[in-house]
C-alpha cells in the first residue's frame, strides 16, 4: 500500500468503517474516501475540510510512527485535534458548566458515549499539555514507545 489511499468511488475508508468515517490513518499509511460522499448522510464532513482531514490523519501516521506502541485513544485524537486544529472548545466549556464533562480517566470506554465531546475534551488536554509543559508531547512518545507507559 502507498502512503496515501484515496477510495475514489466508494463512501467509505474501507468495508469495516462507517460513511461517517472520512480518513484513517496508521503506521501503515493514510486511506480516505472520495470527497464526493462527504456532507452526505452521516458525513458531516465538507471538502473543503480536506486539509484538516489530511492533517489529523497524517499526525496519526506521524503518532504511530513514534510510538511503535498501542496510544491510548485520547492521546492519539486528542494530539491529531490539535495539530489539524479541530478543537472545538466550545464543547467542553458547555460540558463543563453542565456537569457532563467525561473524566480523562474514564475518555477512552466512553468514547463513542459522545464522541464529538471526546474529541474535544481530548484536544483541549493535549492544548494544555503543550502550552504548560515544554517537551510533554515528546516525553510522552518517548515513553510509549520504550514501553513506559
Ligand atoms: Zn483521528
Amino acid at each position: 500500500m502507498g502512503c496515501l489511499q484515496l477510495n475514489e468511488r466508494a463512501n467509505k475508508v474501507d468495508s469495516l468503517s462507517p460513511t461517517e468515517v472520512v480518513g484513517f490513518g496508521n503506521s501503515e499509511g493514510i486511506k480516505l474516501q472520495s470527497q464526493s460522499s462527504w456532507g452526505i448522510g452521516k458525513n458531516t464532513h465538507t471538502p473543503d475540510q480536506v486539509c484538516q482531514i489530511l492533517t489529523h490523519e497524517f499526525t496519526h501516521y506521524v503518532e504511530f510512527s513514534l510510538a511503535k506502541n498501542e496510544i491510548p485513544l485520547w492521546f492519539n485524537e486528542g494530539v491529531a485535534v490539535y495539530t489539524a486544529m479541530q478543537n472545538k472548545e466550545y464543547l467542553v466549556r458547555d460540558a463543563h458548566k453542565s456537569g457532563k464533562l467525561i473524566l480523562l480517566e474514564k475518555l477512552d470506554k466512553k468514547w463513542y458515549d459522545n464522541p464529538d465531546l471526546a474529541y474535544a475534551e481530548a484536544g483541549s488536554f493535549v492544548k494544555f499539555l503543550v502550552s504548560n509543559y515544554k517537551g510533554s508531547l515528546s516525553e510522552v512518545f518517548q515513553g510509549l514507545k520504550s514501553g513506559k507507559f
